[in-house]
């Protein structure tokens, strides 16, 4: 567990980050839940600071590909957390609709190779839809859904006012510095560009996407380079 301020953690699951936040009034949210096969590294990861799977009580989840969502029904059958999700990805994350990825025809070969990577996912539970932009205060202070679609259609991070930390999901990734998420897995890439512009707006400190190194308190400079270089 990498801790990013005191009570949040960022865990490298391989596949995918996740998140961990340990809420006021007792007890854990996670943000997302890795690949297939997470269940047992998520709560190894929890037992170096004397958690248990039993102890979350929240599951935030960024977006319904497979990488973010695994042992999800496995994770709320032991925890019982409630999980939340945007509306648009519910029907992904639940197994009863493929993942919207890049149409072939905007891919090169490399793309088209990359997408067909991509895994259906398993079937997941979800239990509180969100519609876009919304105040989480209710699972902790401070807490607010923020909608970045374009990646994945109901892609949302999760961002933390008091620390200005956000957690994003895939609407951008930090494989050799900030960049794009990848085209063979992103529905919509003109609107996933659009959602960087919004995301820098909230001039992040702490940024944790799924994919790279956290950018720990330089994030918003970053975000505002990779948001200028996408509008030209
Ligand atoms: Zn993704
Ligand atoms: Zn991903």
């Amino acid at each position: 567990m990498q801790r990013i301020v005191d009570g949040v953690w960022a865990v490298n699951l391989g596949i995918a980050n996740i998140g961990v936040l340990e809420l006021p009034s007792g007890g854990l949210a996670l943000i997302d839940t890795g690949g297939n096969g997470s269940k047992e590294k998520i709560a190894k990861a929890l037992s170096s600071k004397n958690w248990q799977l039993e102890d979350v009580k929240h599951i935030l989840i960024t977006h319904g590909h497979y990488d973010h969502v695994g042992d999800l029904e496995a994770l709320v059958q032991v925890s019982k957390a409630t999980v939340w999700a945007h509306q648009k990805e519910a029907r992904v994350i639940r197994g009863l609709e493929p993942q919207q990825l890049a149409p072939d025809s905007s891919l090169n070969a490399f793309g088209r190779f990359l997408k067909r990577m991509g895994q259906p996912p398993a079937k997941g539970v979800v239990h509180k839809e969100l519609q876009g932009n919304t105040n989480l205060e209710v699972i902790m202070p401070g807490l607010r859904a923020v909608f970045l679609p374009g990646h994945a259609p109901g892609q949302l991070g999760y961002y933390l006012e008091n620390s200005r930390t956000l957690f994003g999901g895939d609407f951008c990734v930090n494989i050799l510095g900030l960049r794009a998420p990848i085209a063979g897995f992103t529905t919509d890439m003109r609107e996933a560009k659009r959602s960087v512009a919004v995301a820098a707006r909230l001039e992040p400190s702490n940024l944790i996407v799924g994919h790279g190194q956290p950018v720990l308190e330089v994030a918003a400079g970053a975000l505002e380079r990779l948001a200028q270089k996408l509008k030209s």
